[in-house]
C-alpha cells in the first residue's frame, strides 16, 4: 500500500496575504548564494579551511562554525525551493510518462532558484565523494558517535533529517537524480550505523532530539524500494515515549513538543506505506489530544518549547508560547491524517493555524520571522536578525510559508475537497477549479469550475453556519459557479483553566488589541536572547479588560500607527485593512497576523 500523496495537483495561489508571504519567503530563499549554504559542508569534507578568508559570506547564528545545529538551513532551503516548483509541469510530465526528461524541464519563473539548488546538490555530492563514507554534513560524522556514547551534543540527527528530506524533495519534486544518489549513499551510511547498534546503544541515542529522520528514511525506502532504510527507520521508533500513546494515555506534559511531533509523523508514514493501523491510531490520539488540550487560540502549542497541560493554557500565557516549528510539524501531521480520512474538524484546525500563526509569522517589510508567538499580554513578536539568528523556525518558514497551497485542496478518493477560503486555482488534470474570494474583506467566495467534471466537497465552516463544520458533496461540471456565503461574527474562546481569559475571533480570524509601542525600541524586536527576553510590559498593560461587543465599532480603515522610530520596518500605514474594530475605551482591534513591531493582547480579561 502506497498512499503517500507526494505529487501535488497544481495549486496556484492568487493574490492574498498568503501569496504576499510566499513571495517574501521566496525572496529570502533567493538571498542565499548557495556557496554560503554549502561552505561548512566543504570545510567538514576538507575541501576548504576555516581559516581561509575567502569571499563566501559566512552564515551567523545557529549556522556559525561552532554551533552544532549548522547545516539545518540548507536542508529546509532545498525542500522550500522544491515546494515552489510549479506542479502543472509535474502532472503533464506524469501523464506523458517522460520521467527521464524531467531533469530538462525548467520552470521559467523559478529557473534561477532551481539552477542554484542543483548546484548545491552537486556540491554536496562533491563533499560526499571526498569524505568517502557516505556521510554528508556540516559537522563530522563523529557527532553521531557522540550521542550514541551518551555525550551531550545538540541534535545531529535532527539536522541530518533536514538534509536527507531536502535531497528527497529535490528528487521527487524537481526530478534531480543526483539528489537521490546523494540521499541513497547517506541512507546507506545511516543504515550501516544504526542497524549495528545494540538495543541499549539505540535507547541512549534516542534520548537526544532526532527530528524526522525516521520519516525521511521511510520516504527513501518508498522512492528506492529498498526496505533496509525502513529497518533503519524502525530504530528511531521511540517506545519510551510512544507506547503511552498506544494505550491512549496523555503523558505529554513537560515533553519537548518539536522533538515529539516528528516521531508521530514517522508513525503516520508507516501507516501510509503499510496500512499499520496501530501506528495510525497512535497518531490520531496524539493529534486530537494536542488540539483539544494543549492548543492556544492561534493554533500553536508549547511554552518554552514544551507541552504544558493538559488544559493549562491559561496558566501558561507567556512570552515564549507557540514555537513555529511545532506548528509547521503539526500542519504536516494534520495533512497526513486528513488524507487518511477527510474530516472537517482537521480542516478547521488548519484554517485556524494558517490564518493566525503561519500568516502571523513574517513581518511584511523585510520578511523577518518569529520563533515564538507570545500569548503574554503586552508582549510583541520578536524577529530574527538578517544574518545572526538562523533559528530552526527561520529555516522551517522556508517550507511553511510556501506550502500553504497544499492545505487548500485535498484530492482524496476521487473527490476534490475544498478546505480553505484562500484565493487559488486547482488543476489535477481532470478538474480545474478557481476559488475567487477576498475573504475576510468580503464574507463570501465563489468556486468556479473552469474545465472538466467531477465530485467536490466544500467545507461549510462552523463559524459561518452555527453548526459543526461539515462537507457538502456535489457533482460539478465546467461552467458551473457555486456561491458560498461566509458570514462572520465576533465570538470568544476562553482558556479551559482560566475561563476569565478570553481570545476574540471574527469568523476564523483571531483578533488582537493593538497596545502601542511604549518602552519598545527597534532593537527590542530583533533581540537575540529570544528565549529569556524581557518584554518589559508596562504595568498598565498587564491585564486588558474585554469590553462588551455591542460597544465595538467596525472601522472601514485602521488608523495609522504612531511611528516611534523612523525606519521602513515600522511603517505608519497598517499592512492590511480588514476586519478592524475599536472598543469603547479606544483600543484598536485587528487580526493578530497584521500586528508587528507593536505590543498586543490576545487573551483579554
Ligand atoms: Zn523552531
Amino acid at each position: 500500500m502506497m498512499l503517500v500523496n507526494v505529487m501535488l495537483a497544481a495549486v496556484t495561489l492568487l493574490p492574498s496575504p498568503f501569496l504576499d508571504n510566499l513571495k517574501r519567503e521566496r525572496a529570502v530563499m533567493e538571498s542565499f548564494s548557495g556557496d554560503n549554504l554549502t561552505w561548512m559542508f566543504r570545510v567538514t569534507a576538507g575541501l576548504d579551511d576555516l581559516a581561509n578568508t575567502n569571499t563566501v559570506q559566512r552564515l551567523g547564528g545557529w549556522e556559525r562554525p561552532e554551533m552544532e545545529l549548522r547545516g539545518h538551513t540548507l536542508g529546509h532551503w532545498l525542500s522550500g525551493v522544491a515546494a515552489l516548483r510549479d506542479k502543472r509541469e509535474e502532472i503533464r510530465d506524469k501523464r506523458e510518462e517522460i520521467r527521464d526528461k524531467r531533469e530538462e524541464i525548467r520552470d521559467k519563473r523559478e529557473g534561477e532558484l532551481f539552477r542554484r539548488a542543483r548546484e548545491v546538490v552537486h556540491e554536496l555530492k562533491v563533499c560526499q565523494d571526498k569524505i568517502g563514507t557516505g556521510w554528508i554534513g556540516a559537522f563530522p560524522e563523529s557527532d553521531i558517535d557522540r550521542i550514541i556514547r551518551g555525550e551531550r551534543v545538540w541534535a545531529p540527527w535532527y539536522v541530518e533529517h533536514k538534509i536527507l528530506q531536502g535531497l528527497i524533495d529535490q528528487y521527487e519534486l524537481c526530478g534531480n537524480g543526483e539528489a537521490l544518489e546523494v540521499a541513497r549513499r547517506f541512507g546507506d551510511w545511516t543504515a550501516g550505523k544504526v542497524l549495528a547498534l545494540s538495543a541499549d546503544e539505540a535507547a541512549v541515542m534516542r534520548k537526544r532530539e532526532f527530528g524526522g529522520i525516521g520519516e525521511s528514511l521511510r520516504n527513501l525506502a518508498r522512492v528506492t524500494g529498498d526496505a533496509r532504510y525502513e529497518k533503519a527507520a524502525d530504530v528511531f521508533y521511540h517506545p519510551e515515549v510512544m507506547e503511552s500513546l498506544k494505550r491512549g494515555e496523555d503523558k505529554l506534559n513537560g515533553k519537548h513538543a518539536n522533538t515529539f511531533i516528528p516521531k508521530v509523523i514517522a508513525e503516520m508514514r508507516k501507516y501510509e506505506m503499510h496500512g499499520d493501523r496501530e501506528a495510525r491510531a497512535l497518531a490520531e490520539f496524539f493529534f486530537k489530544t494536542v488540539v483539544d488540550h494543549y492548543m492556544y487560540a492561534p493554533g500553536c502549542v508549547s511554552t518554552k518549547e514544551a507541552f504544558r497541560g493538559p488544559d493549562k493554557q491559561g496558566a501558561n500565557l507567556t512570552g515564549f508560547t507557540g514555537e513555529t516549528c511545532c506548528t509547521y510539524n503539526l500542519l504536516k501531521l494534520s495533512r497526513q491524517l486528513f488524507e487518511a480520512e477527510p474530516r472537517a474538524w482537521i480542516a478547521d484546525y488548519q484554517e485556524r493555524t494558517l490564518w493566525n500563526h503561519i500568516l502571523a509569522q513574517p513581518e511584511p517589510i523585510g520578511g523577518r520571522v518569529t520563533y515564538f508567538l507570545p500569548m503574554l499580554t503586552g508582549a510583541y513578536k520578536l524577529q530574527n536578525r538578517a544574518n545572526d539568528s538562523f533559528w530552526c523556525c527561520q529555516a522551517s518558514a522556508m517550507e511553511s510559508q510556501v506550502k500553504v497551497s497544499r492545505l487548500i485542496y485535498s484530492d482524496v478518493g476521487g473527490t476534490v475537497y475544498v478546505n480553505q477560503w484562500i484565493p487559488s486555482e486547482f488543476d489535477n488534470g481532470k478538474l480545474k477549479l478557481r476559488l475567487e474570494t477576498d475573504f475576510p474583506r468580503t464574507e463570501k467566495a465563489k468556486l468556479r469550475v473552469l474545465s472538466g467534471c467531477g465530485r467536490v466537497a466544500i467545507r461549510r465552516p462552523f463559524w459561518a453556519t452555527s453548526a459543526p463544520s461539515a462537507y457538502e458533496y456535489r457533482e460539478v461540471a465546467a461552467g458551473e459557479a457555486i456561491e458560498i456565503a461566509l458570514p462572520c461574527s465576533l465570538r470568544t474562546e476562553a482558556t479551559p483553566d482560566r475561563p476569565e481569559r478570553k481570545a476574540v475571533f471574527y469568523g476564523p480570524i483571531l483578533l488582537a488589541g493593538r497596545l502601542g509601542t511604549k518602552d519598545l525600541a527597534p532593537e527590542d524586536v530583533k533581540a537575540l536572547d529570544y528565549y529569556e527576553h524581557d518584554y518589559k510590559v508596562p504595568s498598565e498593560l498587564e491585564h486588558v479588560p474585554l469590553e462588551p461587543f455591542d460597544g465595538w465599532v467596525r472601522l472601514a480603515k485602521p488608523p495609522p500607527h504612531k511611528k516611534v522610530w523612523d525606519d521602513a520596518s515600522h511603517p505608519a500605514e497598517p499592512y492590511w485593512d480588514e476586519p478592524v474594530f475599536r472598543t469603547p475605551s479606544g483600543v484598536v482591534v485587528a487580526p493578530l497576523w497584521t500586528i508587528h513591531n507593536e505590543r498586543y493582547v490576545v487573551y483579554w480579561n
